[in-house]
């Protein structure tokens, strides 16, 4: 099936929520950045994240970046989406390798302390970013962190990854509430009592549940109304026009001595990985097109 991303809201718009299926767009990244089990799970945690923090934005050319910079050995994150429902990112080492914590992923470990910065570029002079600690580095809760500090918007946010045994992914997927400043203690009191109660994303999305599934086990007895479904999925719109334009802008001095080595040289894409080969006679025509 599909990833998708539902948006809907509770209680009469005193909440609103966003769930999604991830399984392939996480798919995609793990296949693409060959990453390993802990790598896959932080990354599609991240991305989970990212497609529906994208999907919360007004304008088709709005752009969110989720960039985790931490000091443990997976060396930081990136992600970007928009709003609609298209996300890619990459991890600095996607072959860190870790011994499990509690019988899981160690994606805290793996991350260790740092920061999570939030920018969105919405064609305003400047983005707006914010930036917070990480409070456990497994991501969902240093997201919630950053809603209720950064925003001012109480939040839960659930976030899952799970493996098969041949470390491809075997589902992905999560959540976001949100409470509306006007929200009544009787539904925040329900909220928090059926978020007591449910089971992890990793469970819930382990037994089948779709993001409606999910939105009606974290919404319970608060009238979830779905407002509207999105396709969702990894892609990068890189080109090799984009990367000779890269090549281009790092003058004339850098693109002289490729050509002087005298071998075709390959750029890979960071999101996506995607290489892209340059002849020395291509690296010429570039090097004319160089200002400097
Ligand atoms: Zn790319």
């Amino acid at each position: 099936m599909s990833d998708y991303i539902v948006r809907a809201t509770a209680a009469n718009t005193q909440i609103r929520a966003f769930a999604a299926s991830t399984t392939n767009l996480v798919e995609t990244a793990r296949r693409n950045h060959f990453t390993s089990p802990v790598a896959t799970a932080a990354l599609g945690r991240l991305l989970t994240a990212g497609v529906m923090m994208g999907s919360m934005m007004k304008n088709p050319t709005d752009v969110l970046t989720l960039q985790v910079q931490c000091g443990g050995p997976i060396g930081g994150l990136t992600v970007t989406a928009d709003s609609r429902g298209q996300v890619k990112g990459y991890v600095n080492n996607p072959d860190v390798m870790l011994p499990p914590k509690n019988g899981k992923l160690d994606v805290g470990g793996a991350l260790g302390p740092g920061f999570l910065n939030v920018i969105k570029d919405m064609g305003l002079k400047e983005p707006y970013s914010g930036q917070t600690m990480l409070q456990t580095g497994e991501i969902a809760e240093d997201l919630t962190y950053y809603f209720a500090t950064s925003e001012q918007v109480p939040s839960s946010v659930g976030l899952g990854v799970l493996m098969e045994k041949d470390n491809t992914v075997r589902c992905a997927g999560g959540f976001i509430v949100q409470v509306m400043p006007f929200v009544e203690d009787d539904v925040l009191d329900r909220l928090e009592a059926n978020i007591q109660k449910i089971q992890s994303v990793t469970a819930m999305l382990d037994n089948g549940h779709t993001p409606e599934e999910m939105l009606n086990q974290v919404l319970e007895g608060l009238n979830v109304e779905i407002t509207d479904t999105i396709p969702a999925e990894f892609y990068c719109n890189c080109s090799k026009e984009r990367i000779e334009k890269a090549i281009i802008s790092i003058g004339k001095k850098d693109i002289q001595s490729m050509i002087d080595d005298g071998e075709p040289i390959e750029v890979k894409c960071h999101f996506c990985n995607t290489a892209y080969q340059f002849g020395v006679d291509e690296l010429n025509v570039l090097l004319k097109k160089a200002a400097r």
